[in-house]
């Protein structure tokens, strides 16, 4: 298996203009990067580029309330629409996938991992397939949602977030809870 290419490799201070407002993140091209950077933060520099000073917390917060909801999404909005796709794949895979399905499974996880639109994510999360104990377990249902829920508690302790239990990811995700 070859490594795989990363869509972006520059470290965001390197291209950094002076005034940036916090917690924006420079996309590959050099500029501001929606789907990296919260949405807070990504108003701030929006309004900053208007002429405003948008740049405190509680002017962000209130910018981003009146952002209407057909808006390109931030990371946070990117993520939660990610985790649904991915979770739900996993929820109607096959108890009994083909060996044909497994293979495009594994290439399919490879390749979201590439193409994810967070530069930086997608460049940790193929970090985190690579090492041979996290590559993709697709050999059932079971065994692939267990897999994805694991990947995403590397994501969620990344941010700092409370772990989630996976004996728990059918019910989230398939049956629903138990009463
Ligand atoms: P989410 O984490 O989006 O979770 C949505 C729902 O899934 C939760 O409400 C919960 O019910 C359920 N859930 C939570 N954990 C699990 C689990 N382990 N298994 C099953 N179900 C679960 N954001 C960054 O800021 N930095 C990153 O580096 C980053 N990397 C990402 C990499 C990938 C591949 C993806 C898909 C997203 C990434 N994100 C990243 C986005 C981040 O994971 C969250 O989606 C985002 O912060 C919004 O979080 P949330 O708290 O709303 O819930």
């Amino acid at each position: 298996t070859g490594t795989i290419e990363t869509k972006a490799d520059v470290p965001p201070e390197e291209k950094k203009p002076a005034k940036l407002p916090p917690g924006v993140v420079l996309g590959p091209d050099g500029k501001p990067c929606r789907s990296c950077s919260s949405g807070a933060a990504f108003k701030a520099w929006s309004s900053l580029m208007k002429g405003g000073v948008a740049t405190t917390a509680p002017a962000a917060a209130q910018a981003v309330a009146s952002t209407p909801s057909d808006c390109p999404p931030d990371v946070e909005e990117l993520g939660r629409a990610s985790w649904t796709l991915l979770h739900s794949i996993t929820a109607t895979y096959p108890e009994k996938p083909s060996p044909q399905l497994q293979s495009e499974t594994k290439t399919f996880m490879g390749i979201f991992a590439k193409l994810y639109p967070c530069w930086y994510c997608a460049k940790d999360f193929q970090q985190w397939m690579q090492d041979e104990r996290n590559a993709p377990r697709v050999s059932s249902r079971d065994e692939f949602g267990r897999w994805m829920c694991e990947a995403h508690n590397h994501v969620n302790v990344r941010l700092g977030k409370k772990e989630f239990d996976c004996t728990l990811w059918e019910e989230r995700w398939r049956t629903g809870w138990k009463d």
